[in-house]
């Protein structure tokens, strides 16, 4: 049974399929339909009485279908979703399961938070947000209809903790449903549905393809609730292209190794920088002193690669220490195999207005590392120079 197998053995096994010629892996299937012998075969496939390839955009292709066997794997669901990117496969989520209502707890993705909270209003659908220290209200809001309810964990930028199973069991005695954003843990590292999430979220724009080369998101669930989701997917066109879902696949397999070496270059930088004069405050989940540390000791098995720094100074001090950071790039994304900066005020939170920055606790001299696969002691002394 494949879902009993080791994590790294999934990573290269799971999902793949044999073909003809004995392809150690799934070819790519770079067409966008498929041809039948007659009617009555296409019609069984239509009419879903046989699994089969029909057509791309439905997802209905073998690399994709190849993928989505390999992503439900790795979360332990029995069914995965591949889309063109994080932000569709969220808007996908939240078009067909939040039509209730959406209750957003802590920090969020800058495109996630402006989703929320300027465009799917205009659509009529209601949501709230809630801070991590907020949470105990979940039960005030979720009273009466259907909601759902969403969080990332870590969070973004400051890498705050969600006690996922404390949510899904609140959740779910008001008949909530629990989507986790788990991209900054990836599977290594984190398995929300073990601890009673419904669906999981990925931008795999991040660890999951962790090369900066591709674009994609996924989601993984049980098919009763994936199904709705597929039908929004296909007619807002937001199928993973085959081309990406091969890349996809191809970076899956190295993903177990690549992580442990993220979080082991994460955990240096973040010794290394505690303590250090210029620095306030190191965010870190692998820090004993991070007051997410015992939960994250529960729900995961190892505490990522950002590393969140809160620097002395203003704003343009943070600016001259990012720009001065030679190894280390500015960009904004992360869970790539070079080690990335960004300012959540100039980036991911540049959309939220100054006030919002301040009641969400990010400050302007924060600074939000991605470490990546580099020497750690490189990455140390190339943060302790621009510090200098
Ligand atoms: N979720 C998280 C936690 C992210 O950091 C991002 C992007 O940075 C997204 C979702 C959106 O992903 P994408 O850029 O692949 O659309």
């Amino acid at each position: 049974m494949e879902e009993e197998r080791g994590l790294s053995t999934l990573c290269v096994h799971g999902g793949e399929l044999k073909d003809a010629h004995g392809a150690p892996h799934t070819p790519l299937y770079d067409t966008t339909t498929f041809a039948f012998d007659s009617t009555a075969d296409l019609l069984d496939v239509v009419e879903g009485r046989k699994s089969g390839a029909l057509y791309t955009r439905y997802g209905l292709n073998p690399t994709i279908q190849s993928l989505e066997a390999k992503l439900a794997l790795l979360e332990g669901a029995p069914s995965a979703l591949a889309f063109g990117s994080g932000m569709a496969a969220t808007a996908a989520l939240f078009l067909a399961h939040g039509r209730e209502g959406i209750v957003c707890i802590g920090d969020a993705y800058g495109g996630t938070l402006d989703l929320l909270q300027n465009q799917l209003p205009l659509l009529g659908i209601p949501t709230q947000l809630l801070l991590t220290r907020e949470a105990e209200r979940l039960g005030v809001l979720l009273g009466g209809s259907k909601k759902l309810v969403f969080f990332e964990t870590p969070t973004n930028p400051a890498l705050e903790i969600i006690d996922i199973r404390r949510m899904a069991t609140l959740a779910h005695e008001f008949g909530a449903l629990v989507a986790v954003d788990s991209t900054f843990a990836s599977p290594v590292n984190q398995r929300p549905l073990a601890w009673g999430a419904d669906i999981v979220v990925h931008s795999a724009t991040k660890y999951l393809g962790g090369h900066s080369d591709l674009t994609a998101g996924a989601l993984m669930g049980s098919e009763a609730l994936l199904a709705p989701i597929r039908a929004w997917r296909s007619n807002l066109g937001q199928t993973i292209a085959a081309e990406t879902a091969q890349l996809l696949a191809r970076s899956l397999r190295t993903l177990v190794v690549r992580v442990e070496r993220h979080n082991e270059n994460a955990q240096a930088v973040a010794r290394a920088l505690r303590g250090h004069e210029r620095v306030k405050t190191v965010f870190y989940p692998g820090l004993e002193d991070h007051p997410g540390h015992e939960i994250a000791c529960r729900q995961m098995q190892g505490f990522g690669g950002m590393v969140t720094i809160d620097v002395q100074g203003d704003a343009a001090e943070a600016t001259r220490i990012v720009d001065r950071l030679q190894w280390i790039k500015i960009a904004p994304s992360l869970g790539g195999v070079e080690s990335l900066v960004t300012q959540p005020m100039t980036t991911t939170h540049h959309g939220l207005s100054v006030a919002e920055r301040a009641r969400r606790g990010i400050t302007d001299t924060m600074i939000r590392l991605s470490i990546g696969l580099e020497d750690p002691d490189d990455l140390v002394s190339d943060l302790r120079q621009a510090l200098r």
